[in-house]
């Protein structure tokens, strides 16, 4: 069951304490798009994600938009945000990560993923031993993640069970 517990909770990516994972030694962090950057089938980021991703570049992170959605939709959000992107990224299978370490020279302790899927995003992040952040869904999902979160919802409710984690109840482990 740990495998599906992120290292940080947050309500939302403006919650993160971008600095702490600076000094934790975090040098790329791969956002999840939908429903983390943007709700699912929108087809812009607001001015206050822009300005996030902008604010990160200049502390020096690598910003890569990680997404399991079609290399298209994943590519025009690249180009807006001037950011890097793997599409079509297979989470939670460990491919697409190893692909990142090998193309840029990460290793574990340097890569953070950002997303609001448990049983994708962590799941995957955990497998290979990065930095996993938890955030809350922007919005209604998809006809495809809402059978992910059917079973997001029961793994969760078994974690709760066990102590272990309470949805809503954000923190911040690093
Ligand atoms: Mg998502």
């Amino acid at each position: 069951m740990e495998k599906y517990i992120p290292d940080i909770y947050k309500k939302s990516i403006f919650d993160i304490d971008y600095k702490k994972l600076k000094e934790n030694g975090i040098k790329c962090l791969l956002f999840d798009l939908d429903n983390t950057l943007v709700p699912c089938k929108q087809k812009k980021v607001s001015a206050e994600v822009q300005e996030l991703i902008y604010n990160l570049k200049k502390l020096h992170f690598k910003i890569i938009i990680f997404s399991n959605s079609p290399r298209l939709r994943v590519r025009s959000f690249g180009e807006v945000l001037n950011v890097d992107i793997l599409g079509y990224a297979r989470k939670p299978f460990k491919y697409s990560f190893q692909k990142i370490f090998k193309k840029y020279k990460y290793t574990e302790n340097e890569v953070a993923i950002i997303g609001d899927q448990m049983l994708t995003d962590v799941l995957g992040g955990n497998k290979v031993g990065i930095t996993t952040i938890l955030v809350t869904p922007l919005g209604k999902d998809t006809f495809f993640t809402k059978i992910n979160r059917f079973r997001e919802n029961n793994i969760m409710l078994k974690l709760r069970d066990h102590s272990l984690f309470t949805k809503g109840k954000y923190y911040d482990e690093v």
